[in-house]
């Protein structure tokens, strides 16, 4: 038995102490107005906490902050070497308070503890530790130039970075930004969702103990249009990185456009298309299937919400899909069996059930699921639910659900399953499943999308870059490839005697 099934988290819960201050020059500050925001449980629907509501008063501060620490050299000047030590005492920190940590992350955004546990917090260490070490071990370059010039091309810090993140994956989504960007020398203003705060300003509550300069990290809880759009114009703002839903990406873009055309990274939604052929060893992808469409009760950007399936095998695959789909069962977070939470709030409840209805209104058969449940207590539950006989041009299959609902295709051959996959406006995530490699290599290459496993899902880890084609964005993060993002290239060109 792990450690974490022995520990009653319950008990723990009632003891917590949640960060509810906002953080602005490396002191935990009530915002400007005194105004704060009620931060719920969504396994229970009660009030956690009451959070400071960071106004645009509180973003101008934060950002006068940020200039200072940037342009004094306090970090953006250190040597890589120096930065390493203070991000590496960090992530001790994070390690010595996992379990507080894997706690206010399953309280408040409703994620099951073992997931917490296992997941979220030992990737967010991850992110931070693989990112610290690395940046001493990355030389900028010389060009190839005649023997009378030098020219050297490096990367500079962008100066100050706005990251904004969702509720949905809150610690993983902030580690993948803070990274890049604190190694690479900006200094950064973070704006966590208003509803999943706390593992947020904690962490950066045990960066300032870790040492890291004032000014150089601010965390500022409030709300995405009036917090969130004046720090997206905000002229003094160098760059910006997102994490959440298209339409705030394209508003981001329209902000960078209307102010100073900050760098400007979105990670935004998806639709993705996990393929199954004939010839897949047909239980594990099933049980996969499932997986790809109920983890994180399906609030997960690469979800793979169309599940595509060869003609051939549909129904008897479907069966399979339904057999492991009954092993995701809602419940208490807090239970370290428990392998399904609630989903974030009520509205976000009413929108899955609104295509519940609209699937059925197009003539999806709804194979499994479909119902609010286990509500007594106040939660946002919803079983896993899987719609058969979806064609691609329902709504159901087009649009993000952001929720437990997996739309099954039929398709009838390779041609036809690349056709249907890159029939979407969103190219995040995906799978394709065949035990012969050249159609599985065919159809990961074809298929417009970022990540594409082949008899995985969910594959990755830190060494590989993340996000998406077409409307899921632009930026990467996770690996080297993410330093781009919060650089920019600057060409010295020396000519010499
Ligand atoms: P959201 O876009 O509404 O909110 C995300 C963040 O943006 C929040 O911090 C919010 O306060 C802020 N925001 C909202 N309006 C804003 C505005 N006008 N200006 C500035 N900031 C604003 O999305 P959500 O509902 O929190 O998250 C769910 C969505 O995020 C889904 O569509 C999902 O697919 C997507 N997502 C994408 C990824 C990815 O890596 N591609 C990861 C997680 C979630």
């Amino acid at each position: 038995m792990s450690t974490q099934e022995t520990i009653n988290w319950a008990a723990k819960a009632v003891e917590i102490t949640f960060p509810t201050q906002a953080i602005i020059n490396g002191k935990s500050v009530d915002s400007v107005s005194g105004k704060t925001a009620t931060v719920f449980n969504p396994a229970t629907g009660k009030a956690l906490a009451q959070v400071a509501d960071c106004t645009p008063d509180d973003a101008d501060i934060a950002v006068g902050y940020a200039r200072a620490s940037y342009e004094s050299g306090v970090w953006s000047q250190q040597s890589p070497q120096a930065r390493k030590k203070v991000l590496l005492r960090w992530v001790e920190l994070i390690e010595e308070h996992a379990d507080e940590l894997a706690l206010l992350e399953s309280l408040n955004a409703g994620k099951p503890i073992s997931d917490t546990c296992n997941v979220d917090i030992p990737g967010a260490i991850t992110t931070l530790r693989w990112t610290a070490e690395a940046i001493d071990k990355v030389y900028d370059e010389i060009a190839p130039t005649a023997p009378n010039t030098l020219a050297l091309i490096n990367r500079m810090p962008l100066g100050i970075v706005l990251a904004i993140v969702p509720w949905n994956f809150p610690l993983s989504t902030t580690a993948w930004k803070l990274a890049p960007s604190l190694a690479t020398g900006n200094s950064v203003i973070l704006k966590p969702d208003p509803k999943t705060p706390f593992t947020a300003l904690r962490i950066a509550q045990l960066a300032i103990e870790a040492g890291l300069p004032d000014g150089v990290l601010q965390v500022l809880p409030g709300d995405g249009a009036n917090l969130g759009k004046h720090l997206s114009l905000h002229p003094d703002i160098d760059g910006q990185t997102f994490t959440g839903s298209t339409a705030v990406g394209k508003l981001l873009t329209e902000y960078s456009a209307k102010s100073n055309l900050k760098r400007t990274f979105l990670e935004l939604g998806g639709k993705s298309a996990n393929i199954v052929f004939a010839d897949a060893d047909l239980d594990k992808a099933a049980e996969m299937a499932a997986v790809a469409g109920f983890y994180n009760s399906g609030q997960t950007c690469t979800a793979g919400t169309r599940l595509l399936i060869e003609e051939s095998i549909y129904d008897e695959f479907l069966e399979k899909v339904a057999h492991y789909t009954r092993q995701w069962v809602p419940a208490d977070p807090l239970d370290p069996g428990s392998n399904m939470g609630p989903v974030i709030d009520q509205r976000q409840l009413d929108t899955i059930q609104s295509y519940i209805k609209i699937g059925l209104e197009e003539g999806a058969r709804l194979l499994c699921g479909g119902n609010v449940v286990a509500s007594e207590q106040g939660g946002f539950f919803h079983e896993p639910t899987v719609f058969a006989d979806v064609n691609n041009d329902m709504r159901i299959a087009r649009e993000e659900i952001f929720g437990p609902v997996v739309s099954a295709i039929p398709f009838k051959d390779v041609d036809d399953a690349i056709r249907i996959a890159n029939d979407s406006p969103y190219g995040l995530a995906g799978a394709v499943w065949s035990r012969n490699i050249n159609t599985a290599h065919k159809v990961a290459a074809a298929v417009r999308t970022g990540t594409m496993g082949v008899n995985n899902y969910f594959g990755g880890d830190i060494t590989v870059p993340f996000g998406g084609f077409k409307e899921s964005g632009n930026g990467r993060d996770k690996s080297l490839h993410a330093m781009h993002d919060y650089t920019e290239l600057k060409t010295i060109w020396i000519e010499l005697d």
